[in-house]
C-alpha cells in the first residue's frame, strides 16, 4: 500500500519504537543497546526482507550513532542529546546533505545551502533533496557552506543541527521515485532558519575528508549491503516457494525444469557470495581479520559486488516466476525496483572502483598477498 501510494509507513516506525529499536546503535552510556556492526547488519537484513523502504530509512537513523561511536565528530553535548532523543523520546535523526545542484556531496562539491553568521548565531538558507525519513525526522543534520567572514583558500562547510518545528524549516513532499518509494525522501527547505552558535556540529574545508573518516563509509555502505541482501533474499524465497508449488496445467512441476533449477542455484550462489563479502568487510573493519586488502577497500568491494549480485538475484527470481512476476499484486516487481535504489547511495560504483584502482596503480607497488 505504501509503495503504491508513495506514502510513509508510520505504523512500522511506531512498532520499531515500541520494540525499543530506536536505540539499537546508541551507546550504552546513553541508554542504548550499543549493537556491534554485525548485529546492526543482521537487523537491517531482516527488516529489508519484510520492507526495503522501512529498512533503508531506518538505516539512516541507526548509522548516525554507529559512525559517531567509532569516530566522534559532534560535540558530546549534542551527541548526548541525539542519543537520549532516540532512546527516551523516540526521536529520529538523519543527514540532510544532497542538493539538486550539488548532487552527491561525496563528490566533494560545495553546497549552495549557506549558513551565515549573524550576531551570536547562524541563519540557514537553502533547499535539500533526498531527505529520507523527512515525515518523521526530529533532528536534521544539515550540510551547509559556512559564511562567517573568516577568509581562507577554500570554502568551509559544516553540519548544523536543526530541529523539527524550528521556524523556517519546511518539508516539500517531492518524493515520487521508482524504488524505495516509502522512505519519505522529500525536499527540505530552509528559509531564514535561525540557530544558536553552538548548533555547528563539525566543520572542514570543502573537498577535505569527512571528519568521521572511514567509519562514516563503513556503517553506511555495509548497511546498504544488508538492505539489498534482505530484499534479494525475499525475492529468492518467493521464487523458490513459487517454483515448488507451480505446476502448469497440472503437468510437470516447474521445479523439475533444468532452467528453473539452475536459476535457483545461481540465486543462492549470488546471495551466499554477497553475505560472505559483507561479513568479510565487517570482520576486517572491526579488526577480526587483518591480512590482505585494507578494510576500507573491502567495504568498497562489498558495496559494489553485493548491489550488483542482489540486482541479478532479483532478476533471476522474476525469470523463475515468469509473467506473473510483473503483476503489482505480487511483491516481486517491488523488489525489482527497491533493490536498485541503493546503487545511487555512496559509495557510488565509479568512485568505489577508483578507490581500488588508486591503491593498485598510484601508490607504491604492492604485489597481492595470498591469505595465510
Ligand atoms: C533512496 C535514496 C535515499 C537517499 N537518502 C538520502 C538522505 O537521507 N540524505 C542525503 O543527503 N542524501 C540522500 N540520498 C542521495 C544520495 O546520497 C546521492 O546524493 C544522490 O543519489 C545523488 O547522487 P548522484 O551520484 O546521482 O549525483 P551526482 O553527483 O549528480 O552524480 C551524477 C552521476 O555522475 C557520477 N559522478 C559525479 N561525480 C563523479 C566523480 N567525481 N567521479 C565519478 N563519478 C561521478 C555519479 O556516479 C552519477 O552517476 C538518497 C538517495 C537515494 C536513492
Amino acid at each position: 500500500m505504501h509503495d503504491r501510494e508513495g506514502s510513509f509507513p508510520f505504523e512500522n516506525f511506531a512498532e520499531l519504537r515500541e520494540a525499543g529499536f530506536y536505540g539499537l546503535t546508541v551507546p550504552q552510556r546513553y541508554g542504548g543497546a550499543e549493537a556491534p556492526l554485525a548485529v546492526y547488519l543482521g537487523v537491517l537484513e531482516e527488516l529489508a526482507r519484510g520492507d526495503g523502504s522501512t529498512a533503508l530509512a531506518f538505516m539512516m537513523h541507526l548509522k548516525t550513532f554507529g559512525q559517531e561511536r567509532e569516530a566522534p565528530s559532534y560535540p558530546e553535548r549534542w551527541f548526548a542529546h541525539l542519543c537520549e532523543g532516540a532512546v527516551q523520546r523516540g526521536e529520529l535523526v538523519n543527514t540532510v546533505a544532497t542538493e539538486e545542484g550539488l548532487g552527491s556531496p561525496s563528490g566533494g562539491g560545495v553546497p549552495e545551502t549557506v549558513a551565515r553568521r549573524e550576531g551570536d548565531g547562524w541563519v540557514l538558507e537553502g533547499r535539500k533533496t533526498f531527505t529520507t525519513l523527512a515525515p518523521v525526522l526530529h533532528h536534521f543534520i544539515v550540510l551547509a557552506r559556512i559564511e562567517d567572514g573568516r577568509s581562507g583558500d577554500w570554502p568551509r562547510i559544516g553540519n548544523f543541527l536543526v530541529c523539527r518545528g524550528e521556524p523556517g524549516l519546511r518539508i516539500v513532499e517531492t518524493w515520487d521515485a521508482l524504488g524505495m518509494r516509502a522512505t519519505g525522501s522529500h525536499d527540505v527547505v530552509l528559509e531564514g532558519v535561525r540557530l544558536p552558535a553552538d548548533r555547528l556540529l563539525n566543520e572542514r574545508e570543502a573537498g577535505s575528508p569527512d571528519p568521521r573518516a572511514g567509519a562514516g563509509l563503513a556503517w553506511f555502505a555495509l548497511g546498504l549491503c544488508a538492505v539489498t541482501i534482505g530484499v534479494a533474499s525475499a525475492a529468492r524465497d518467493y521464487a523458490v516457494g513459487f517454483a515448488r508449488e507451480r505446476t502448469p496445467n497440472g503437468l510437470r512441476p516447474i521445479r523439475e525444469l533444468p532452467g528453473v533449477r539452475s536459476k535457483v542455484a545461481r540465486m543462492d550462489l549470488l546471495l551466499q557470495r554477497s553475505r560472505a563479502l559483507m561479513t568479510d568487510a565487517e570482520r576486517a573493519w572491526t579488526g577480526q581479520t587483518s591480512e590482505g586488502m585494507p578494510p576500507i577497500d573491502r567495504v568498497a568491494v562489498a558495496k559494489v559486488e553485493t548491489l550488483n549480485a542482489s540486482i541479478e538475484a532479483v532478476e533471476l527470481a522474476m525469470r523463475v516466476v515468469g509473467g506473473v512476476s510483473l503483476q503489482r499484486s505480487r511483491p516481486l516487481e517491488r523488489y525489482f525496483r527497491d533493490v536498485r535504489a541503493p546503487l545511487h547511495n555512496p559509495p557510488l560504483e565509479d568512485r568505489a572502483l577508483e578507490q581500488l584502482a588508486r591503491r593498485a596503480l598510484d601508490g607504491a607497488f604492492e604485489p597481492p598477498r595470498a591469505a595465510e
